[in-house]
């Protein structure tokens, strides 16, 4: 076979006095993603699906969330190492297509900038990235602004 397809879902809670980070884009806003890293939720989403696409488990078992070592980790430098491990596997992603849930702020005015940065760092054109934001209408854990959540989809090829 010589595609794969793999999905990623991750949740964070919005707290005070912590930075929005997603994609890789630091967002204004008077809430902020709790975590261990940087608590980018749509980066986290794109590795478990990455990963998933090969069967390879999940990121905790490559960046185990008690570890000191990812403390505040800039979640761009794991999905590197990741997508170094999917090269080196002969695998190449073909797109990614991903949600973010948020009931605010509004995404959209960031949303080129997280699939350039996305881009970079896959050394994929961005054309490759999509991210669409969409709030839950107020319904539920996102809708009450507890937290953001991003789901992903990836395509990977045989290089
Ligand atoms: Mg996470």
């Amino acid at each position: 076979m010589n595609i794969r397809i793999g999905n990623g879902y991750d949740i964070h809670q919005l707290v005070r006095d912590r930075p929005l980070i997603l994609g890789g884009v630091n967002i204004p806003h008077e809430l902020g993603l709790l975590g261990h890293s940087d608590a980018d939720v749509l980066t986290h989403a794109i590795m478990d699906a990455m990963l998933g696409a090969l069967s390879l488990g999940d990121i905790g078992h490559y960046f185990d969330p008690n570890d000191p070592q990812w403390k505040g980790a800039d979640s761009l430098v794991l999905l590197s190492q990741v997508n170094q491990l999917i090269l080196d596997k002969g695998w190449q992603i073909g797109n990614i297509d991903s949600v973010i849930v948020a009931e605010r702020p509004k995404l959209k005015p960031h949303i080129a900038k997280m699939r350039d940065r996305l881009a970079a760092v896959l050394d994929l054109k961005p054309d490759r990235i999509g991210i669409k934001a969409t709030t839950n209408e107020k319904l539920g854990p996102t809708g009450r602004e507890e937290g953001i959540a991003a789901y992903t989809v990836v395509l990977l090829m045989l290089k």
